[in-house]
């Protein structure tokens, strides 16, 4: 039980200064106040603690009571977290509504995990077996997921009892005896600190990409699984689709989404869709292998904090079961936000922007939590944790040091871009200012399909670039006056955006392509580039060439769900060659 060891000095927005608090750790639970709002100590200075408050402090009086819980935040981690939506303490709305009606009363303290439901938990291992941390007691079903419960960190020892059938989180599902003979007795439920990483057996270099069905994404951004990627986004840039783009196509197991929105009604948006989506995987809902973060509107934006913290603590413990986890953390700015301003009732030195200077480590401890693991275990699992992380640079200014810090930590860069979004060029990704980190790691995985795939990319890349600088003298120049062998690198360009890059979310065929098309796509049009040139090298006009059909079918392609590549290669080389034949040229070039 916790005792009362302080009393409340001084109450400064969600920031509470007590005294009496000598003997307090760093980290641990603080319950504040006469409604005991839950609160983290988060520094301690002669004798006096400053708690940093998840709860709303109205009301708060000096003289007030204050209990150190003797613990850190922690969270339970067990059956009950998917398909449902919580708050950044881990509480879930709909059931804090029926317990406290339409206001959430602070210092409600619910169990995260329902204690009065059943779960159905089949075992894996057998009486008499050694087991150790990690390793796989048995399975629940839970939604659309397969929940494993492992043997907690730290614990090992021969399997006395387990059971099988219908059992709550916190009745026994088996017991252990450890090698010093003590009994120990296991749930389906665990604990564990939130602001700790979990362990893993080893860290393992990232193979596969994620894979998403955005072309964009995959074929010239693509992050890896166990990577980071960071997406900044402006309002109106796209950003919600393009997450819910990933949340519903991405090839992982679980989904977490951190909501860390500043303005409400962009929370409520994602409560009320998220549930809405169906996933493609498995017809049902996308909900059945999700989880979402999301504060609650009487919330402090130090809630934000423990919300990170939470999402990012699930999604190792996913992970450790051999799932790859991605998450979302939309967005990280308003983390920062948050830290800035409780720095700044510290009194604490800023560093820039007046952001403290400890938020490049925590910025990097939280990324660090990404990656490919081998699970703890006797017959280690992998597993992944995938972050997205999205900021919010103000003006979509990315010299602001949160971009540029993320930026640090990231292998994957989005660049969303208001112009582009502007001219309804979605997503609205800019080719020439993103970036992937993981290209050669991915290109094994993509040489199933092409075993060149990086000079494909490359290729595709360059010309984009080109086109770019050729672009900027057409705007003085004019197009008309530019040499072909310009004109064409123009052509092609504007093909590769209108018939490969941009991918409308709402398309029944074109919001999703899988790996294997976009190879095909991207061939064809450096196919076309290929035999062009040759022609516009022996003078063949390039309007000409622009004027046969096959251009205009290659950019609707991606809209074609039965690809009739070949047909069209074919139908590409007969017209090319027509003209080849009309202009005294030949037409020899290396075919994709
Ligand atoms: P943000 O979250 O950045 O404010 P949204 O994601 O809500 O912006 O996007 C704004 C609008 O842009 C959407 O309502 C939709 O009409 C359009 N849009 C965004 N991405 C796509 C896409 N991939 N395909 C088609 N339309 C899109």
């Amino acid at each position: 039980m916790s005792r009362p060891i302080g009393i409340i000095r001084r109450v400064s927005g969600y920031l509470v200064i007590a005294d009496g608090m000598a003997g307090s750790r760093i980290g641990n639970l603080a319950e504040v106040g006469e409604p005991r709002i839950i609160g983290e100590i988060i520094r301690l200075f002669e004798g006096k603690a400053a708690i940093q408050c998840y709860e709303d402090t109205t009301g708060l009086k000096v003289g007030e009571p204050v209990y150190d819980a003797g613990r850190s935040i922690e969270i339970e981690l067990g059956p009950g977290w998917i398909g449902t939506i919580r708050d950044g303490l881990g509480r879930s709305e709909a059931e804090m509504l029926s317990v406290a009606g339409d206001f959430v009363r602070r210092g409600l303290k619910l169990s995260i995990l329902s204690r009065g439901r059943k779960w159905s938990f089949a075992p894996k291992v057998k009486k008499g077996e050694q087991v150790v941390e990690g390793d796989v007691l048995g399975s629940v079903p839970e939604l659309a997921v397969e929940h494993r419960i492992l043997v907690p960190v730290g614990v090992q020892g021969t399997v006395t009892e387990i059971y099988e059938g219908e059992f709550t989180v916190a009745e026994p599902i088996a017991h252990l005896e450890t090698k010093e003979g003590k009994g120990i007795e296991l749930t389906m439920m665990q604990t564990w600190p939130i602001r700790r990483a979990r362990p893993f057996k080893e860290k393992l270099r990232p193979a596969e990409p994620l894979i998403t069905g955005q072309r964009i994404i995959e074929t010239f951004f693509p992050v890896a699984k166990g990577g980071a990627a960071g997406i900044p986004g402006g309002f109106g840039t796209g950003k919600t689709v393009l997450l819910q783009q990933i949340a519903k196509w991405a090839d992982a197991d679980i989904v977490i989404y951190i909501g860390c929105g500043e303005r409400g009604n962009e929370m409520a948006d994602v409560i009320n869709n998220f549930p809405k989506l169906s996933d493609p995987k498995t017809g049902k809902k996308l909900i059945e292998r999700t989880i979402v973060i999301a504060n609650v509107s009487n919330m402090p934006v130090s809630a934000r904090e423990a919300s990170i913290y939470v999402g990012i603590t699930l999604a190792e413990y996913f992970r450790d079961q051999g799932y790859d986890v991605a998450l979302m953390a939309d967005s990280t700015s308003r983390w920062a936000e948050a830290l800035r301003d409780i720095s700044g009732r510290l009194g604490e030195m800023p560093v820039e922007h007046g952001y403290p200077a400890y938020i490049a480590d925590r910025t990097a401890e939280f990324y660090e939590r990404a990656g490919r693991v081998l699970t703890l275990g006797r017959e280690p699992r992998t597993g992944s944790v995938t972050i997205i992380g999205a900021v919010s640079p103000p003006g979509g200014d990315f010299s602001e040091p949160i971009t540029q810090l993320t930026l640090r930590y990231i292998d994957t860069f989005w660049a969303l871009d208001f112009e582009l979004a502007a001219r309804r060029h979605f997503p609205a990704i800019n080719w020439l200012r993103s970036y992937s980190r993981q290209l050669d790691m991915l290109a094994g995985w993509w040489s199933q399909y092409e075993k060149d795939w990086l000079e494909l990319r490359r290729k595709a890349v360059t010309l984009l670039e080109d086109a770019s600088k050729i672009e900027e003298v057409a705007s003085i120049i004019g197009e008309k006056a530019l040499p072909d062998a310009q004109r064409l690198i123009l052509l092609v360009s504007w093909m590769i955006r209108e018939g490969f890059l941009m991918q409308h979310a709402f398309h029944e065929v074109d919001t999703y392509c899988d790996p294997a098309k976009q190879v095909k796509l991207l061939k064809i049009m450096l196919d076309l580039y290929d035999h062009a040139s040759k022609l516009v090298a022996q003078e063949v006009p390039l309007d000409e060439i622009r004027a046969q059909p096959h251009i205009a079918k290659i950019i609707r392609l991606k809209e074609e769900e039965a690809l009739k590549i070949d047909e069209l290669r074919a139908q590409m080389v007969e017209e090319l060659g027509q003209l080849a034949q009309k202009y005294g040229a030949t037409l020899e070039a290396r075919a994709w």
